[in-house]
């Protein structure tokens, strides 16, 4: 984690020298300041861990945590990594929650991990109830990009992976954000606008006898896969071109998604020709 308590203020792994004695804000245990080369300086509980702040917790989402925030900063906004927001379930940290010029609150929600779709949907109404305009941003897995193809000059879209297994993250906000998404890339520190497309698998024809000595065929048709998705790839675009902004979505019942209705952030991005991505 970014944050630990010092005589009862926040401070900042970044900001934080090493010496007095830190504590989680959560379980209120004395926590290790780390500053490495490396790894973006943190805070470390000792082990036994059983703190539920301490887990889940990876180097690439602590890097993209402070690199979400030292972009807006630069932008002169107000900015918190990990701000606590009351009425969230379960953890109620928000990580990284940037203010408007005008005081309107946007809670970027950096997911490197898998989240079930009850954790998303309680999340998301919980924070449209909080006023808080919230940005669902999945991590890019490095496995599936190996099998990715770049795509030719006058196809829209950068690169396409055929065979990409959607897990319930990236399929929800795909619905979520209205048939678009964001993905933050943390070999690249960059972000990527991508978008789910069924994808078709081709059962081939084959022809056999039965008992009677009936020929019977089966096959020569394409059906939609279960497990697979296409997934296109529009970037990758640096943080710095990125700009936040809101939309309206209403309440509704997909499938086995039901997406909460109310006032969300989505990121926009406008090309050299000034056209929006997608
Ligand atoms: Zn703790």
């Amino acid at each position: 984690m970014l944050i630990a308590n010092i005589s009862g203020q926040r401070v900042e792994a970044s900001f934080a020298n090493k010496g007095p004695t830190y504590h989680c804000p959560k379980c209120r245990d004395v926590v290790i300041l780390k500053k490495g080369r490396i790894v973006t300086h943190h805070f470390a509980h000792k082990p036994p861990v059983r703190c539920s702040w301490a887990k889940g917790e990876t180097r690439e989402h602590l890097k993209a945590k402070q690199l979400f925030k030292q972009e807006f900063v630069r932008r002169g906004l107000r900015v918190e990594v990990e701000h606590e927001i009351p009425s969230l379930p379960n953890d109620r940290r928000a990580d990284v929650v940037v203010w408007s010029p005008r005081g309107q609150k946007y809670a970027l929600e950096l997911q490197h991990t898998a989240i079930d779709y009850n954790s998303l949907e309680n999340r998301t109404e919980s924070y449209i109830h909080a006023g808080v305009r919230v940005i669902w941003v999945p991590f890019m897995r490095p496995k599936y990009w190996k099998e990715a193809n770049e795509l030719g000059p006058n196809v829209d879209g950068d690169f396409l992976i055929e065979r990409f297994p959607a897990r319930p993250l990236e399929k929800w906000v795909h619905g979520f954000n209205l048939g678009k998404f964001w993905m933050f890339d943390s070999d690249r520190n960059a972000l990527w606008c991508a978008k789910l497309y069924k994808h078709e698998i081709y059962v081939e024809e084959s022809s056999w006898f039965d008992p009677d000595g009936e020929k019977v065929s089966a096959g020569g048709y394409s059906r939609i896969s279960r497990r697979w998705r296409e997934l296109k790839l529009w970037g990758p675009y640096e943080l710095e071109q990125v700009s936040i902004g809101a939309k309206k979505r209403s309440s509704k019942k997909m499938g086995n998604h039901n997406y909460p209705g109310g006032i969300v952030g989505e990121f926009v991005v406008k090309t050299k020709n000034d056209k929006l991505v997608p």
